[in-house]
């Protein structure tokens, strides 16, 4: 994988959403389509052999990668939604943030138990959120569920939140905040 390539065209934008965050803006990626390939290519790369029936996106930058990679993989896509933005049955998970509780949602018939997931999601910080995406896909019983990052902060220590013996892997590391 082209990491320089990556690396040069993330954009940094300090202070966004509010005072102290560096957000790393994938946008300024995913307008590249050398970028869009290159982070197309190493997904596939990662999990071809990992024998994944469903990429599960996360609302809303996990659903670019997620369901192009979904596509090379012949896997299915499914979203995981802020609440009431699925229309179907749903379940629901709760979790803490820095100022008060956030919920996410998946359909309720979304995942079987044959299921070999990926969770993919554009970022890990804390981990809160994707944690709360794996405790909620792990209520419909798969087989397996791995979890795919493009970019990890470094220095914060978030995949030490999952299970031990959970599959975590990230294309890009860059300094936390
Ligand atoms: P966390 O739950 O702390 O791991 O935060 C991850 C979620 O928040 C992801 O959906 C990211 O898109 C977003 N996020 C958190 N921190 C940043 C950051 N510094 N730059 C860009 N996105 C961020």
């Amino acid at each position: 994988m082209n990491k320089e390539l990556l690396l040069n065209n993330l954009r940094n934008i300090p202070d966004f959403p509010i005072p102290g965050i560096q957000f790393k803006d994938v946008t300024s990626l995913f307008k590249k389509p050398e970028c869009l390939k290159e982070i197309n290519d190493a997904l596939y790369e990662l999990y071809k052999d990992c024998g994944i029936t469903k990429v599960v996106g996360i609302e809303s930058r996990g659903f670019v990668m997620g369901s192009a990679l979904a596509i090379r993989l012949n896997a299915g896509f499914v979203p995981i939604r802020k609440p009431g933005k699925l229309p179907a049955e749903t379940i629901s998970e709760s979790y803490s943030k820095e100022y008060g509780t956030d919920t996410i949602e998946i359909h309720k018939d979304a995942i079987e138990e044959n299921d070999v997931v990926l969770l993919h999601d554009d970022l890990l910080a804390t981990g809160g959120t994707m944690l709360a995406a794996y405790n909620l896909v792990k209520k419909l019983n798969p087989k397996n569920v791995m979890i795919n990052f493009l970019i990890e902060l470094d220095g914060l220590n978030g995949r030490a939140i999952f299970p031990e013996g959970t599959d975590v892997q990230s294309l890009l590391t860059v300094e936390g905040d």
